[in-house]
């Protein structure tokens, strides 16, 4: 048995240094073990009939017989589609077209045999084949082979000759020359309870699986394996810690506390806001080092929620640091905190980008000598000259803009980690966040505090602004505010930014009664802050803006937030945006404006927005469309793996399924010492030796 990682690809028969080169680059393929695990993308089965019958949406390119029974159009413009209702006698597919349309009617006949070729989705409950190969009856030959791999190249490839066939040939190759089983992933206790294929066996299907029933079953054993060792590796590590690292104990409510609850409060707490209060007192006062996410939607009080687990901090004798992600979010955290501390001896300080020379200074020597008891800012908190006498509580406000090294250096700066607690707004799905960050204890405020009226959305078309116009100017008139958003995209910027320019000087004419401010990314710290200051104090009625105004800004007098080109953003961001309005008594409103022609997608998308406040069933939806890759938060903090064949979006059951069968085996064998699980041991150190990313995943 030889090692197929050490093998370098060069001496594979038909790749040589050229080649070689080209697989490096481009697909990052070094190894034998690197295109073994480089799986194909899609298989064609050319090796039998199917009927319609038998096919489901999991299939993969078939071939089908039978007869076009009519042809319908449906949609118009761009979102013109031709089906052609095809059956075989044994039920019906739709085939679809969106292009050539007049062509197709005139090419095929109905009741005339044919063969087609495709690929099996479902679509509104029906079976779709979308483009498929059509062939007369009688030119049908069955080839002999099993399915087909097909492999993603790109261009540059290509043109070297590397296409899919020139890697299904090499891969070939290399699976012929592997005569012995290779050595297994996966222990015999699991393989055999949960009826898995073997390693060798699911390699071998996976790129030349003789039927479909043994690619799906490849498919599975592949996807466990690498859902299974994620898993593993989160739940060992967040063991690890738990055994290694005491967490600080704050043992009492104290003074500090009390007195704010007592004294300070200027409101009741809502019920979801006191059962994360106690979750979060009895982590603290457990010995254990807490690591909590904290999700609950725009407005919801997470703050205070944070200020008072805080203030827990200092009643035993800790400091707290609060971490917001831009300038303005740690100012408006300041004030709040100062405000609502009014009176009471805790002494607060801001640390940003800004503050510098001398008032800096000040505020380091505080945190050495224990002056300062809580520190808010942004990521300049993490810098490496800043060093607290008693750090006890990290608070980190809208987890998904610090990356997941950001939140590793934070327990660098004591040898006790303090305590986390990890606030966002952006809900992720159940499934996400198992993945993401399999070791959070995660809390929820599912519950808004009283008196909220939910936002009323609306879908309009930006043909019919006359009438959004009078809307805007009756909510002024009864003395609300209104936000104008305009999206803000890095590779048109430019364009962006004149969009948003264009708009304003639209909505100035619009509206030359009114004082505008504008709000955008290019503007200097201080102009932004001047603009944004001129829409909080109430001089200024409406506020044009990009995304700018995304995160945090708090004006409960707003109650309208228009967003233009509402097609532009993703589910996640146009929530987050609506949650800028809402926040006081009177009923708010979000108008989500676009052009008429919109794509399914997109169309579905502001359906769900009209339909659903609910910031959880929102982020499924948009994990659903978008896939984990697109979402927001992932992006950013840069998703700690590469899953190669597993989808977080379509796995959710499977992953669950495995999380459970690793949470056992790191139960049961704390200190990895059982034999049966040796096999499981050394494949996750290998896998964290080369997953550079697994070591500081947390
Ligand atoms: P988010 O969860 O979006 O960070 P905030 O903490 O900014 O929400 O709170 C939104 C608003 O709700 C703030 O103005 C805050 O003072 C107010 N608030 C928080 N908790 C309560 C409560 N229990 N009752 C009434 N208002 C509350
Ligand atoms: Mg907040």
């Amino acid at each position: 048995m030889f090692d197929l990682s050490t093998q370098d690809i060069t001496y594979l028969p038909g790749v040589g240094p050229q080649r070689a080169a080209i697989l490096n680059k481009e697909l990052g393929i070094y190894s034998l073990h690197d295109l073994l695990y480089y799986f194909p993308y899609k298989y064609v089965d050319r090796s039998r009939l199917y009927y319609i019958h038998e096919i489901d949406g999991n299939m993969p390119y078939i071939q089908l017989k039978g007869e076009i029974l009519s042809f319908e159009t449906f949609g118009e413009g761009r979102q013109r589609r031709l089906v052609g209702h095809f059956s075989d006698g044994t039920g019906v597919v739709d085939l679809v077209w969106f292009q050539g349309i007049k062509f197709l009617i005139n090419k095929y006949k109905v009741h005339q045999e044919y063969i087609i070729f495709g690929k099996p989705t479902v679509f509104n409950g029906r079976i779709n084949i979308a483009h498929p190969d059509i062939d007369n009856a009688s030119e049908l030959t069955l080839s002999t082979m099993g399915l087909q791999p097909y492999y993603n190249t790109t261009e540059k490839m290509k043109r070297s000759f590397l296409n899919s066939h020139a890697i299904e040939k090499l891969t070939e190759t290399l699976l012929s020359r592997i005569t012995s089983p290779l050595e297994e992933t996966l222990s015999k206790k699991i393989l055999e309870e949960h009826h898995l294929m073997p390693l060798t066996d699911a390699l071998r299907n996976i790129h030349f699986p003789k039927n479909p029933e043994l690619l799906r079953k490849a498919q599975l054993r592949l996807k466990f394996e690498e859902l299974f060792y994620v898993q593993l590796n989160i739940l060992r590590y967040s063991k690890d810690r738990q055994r290694k690292y005491r967490g600080f104990i704050f043992s009492k409510v104290g003074n500090v506390f009390n007195t704010f609850y007592h004294d300070n409060l200027p409101f009741e707490l809502t019920g979801a806001q006191k059962r994360v209060i106690k979750e979060i007192r009895k982590d603290v006062g457990s010995g254990r080092q807490m690591n909590r996410l904290l999700q609950g939607d725009v407005g919801s009080g997470k703050t205070l929620v944070a200020l008072m687990s805080m203030l827990m901090a200092i009643d035993n004798g800790f400091q707290a640091c609060m971490m917001a992600p831009t300038e303005i979010l740690a100012n408006q955290h300041y004030e709040t905190v100062r405000q609502l501390l009014f009176g009471m001896d805790v002494r607060v300080g801001l640390l940003t980008g800004s503050v510098k020379g001398k008032k800096r200074q000040e505020i380091l020597s505080g945190l050495l000598t224990g002056d300062i008891h809580v520190l808010i800012g942004t990521h300049a908190v993490i810098e490496d000259t800043v060093n607290f006498s008693s750090l006890g509580l990290v608070v980190i406000d809208e987890q998904h803009r610090f990356g997941v090294a950001q939140r590793a250096k934070l327990w660098n700066k004591n040898v006790t980690p303090p305590h986390v607690l990890v606030m966002t707004a952006t809900p992720i799905p159940r499934t996400l966040a198992m993945t993401l960050y399999g070791d959070l204890d995660v809390s929820v405020i599912d519950e808004l505090p009283p008196g909220r009226k939910p936002i009323e959305t609306r879908h309009q078309f930006d043909n019919r602004r006359e009438s959004l116009y009078a809307f805007i100017k009756k909510q002024i008139e009864e003395g609300h505010q209104v936000y104008v958003v305009y999206p803000l995209i890095k590779e048109s910027e430019k364009m962006d930014i004149k969009n948003l320019e264009e708009g304003y000087i639209h909505i100035c004419e619009v509206f030359p009664d009114y004082k505008i401010c504008k709000v955008h990314g290019k503007m200097k710290a201080t102009e932004k802050d001047e603009e944004m200051q001129r829409f909080v104090s109430g001089e200024a009625q409406i506020m044009v803006a990009t995304t700018v105004i995304e995160v945090g800004v708090n004006v409960p007098n707003a109650s309208v937030m228009v967003i233009e080109n509402a097609e532009r953003f993703g589910l996640s961001q146009l929530h987050q945006l609506r949650g800028r309005v809402g926040r006081g008594a009177e009923q708010s409103y979000c108008i989500l404006v676009t052009n008429y022609k919109l794509t399914e997608d997109t169309r579905k998308r502001l359906e769900i927005m009209v339909r659903t406040n609910d910031g959880f069933e929102i982020a499924e939806a948009d994990l659903k469309l978008r896939g984990p890759g697109d979402l927001e938060g992932t992006q950013q903090s840069g998703i700690a793996f590469d899953l190669k064949i597993a989808d977080i979006a379509r796995d959710g059951q499977l992953l669950q399924y495995v999380r459970e069968i690793a949470q056992n085996i790191v139960d049961n064998d704390p200190e990895s010492t059982s034999s049966e699980n040796q096999i499981l041991w050394n494949q996750l150190k290998k896998l964290r030796k080369t997953n550079v990313n697994w070591a500081s995943i947390s």
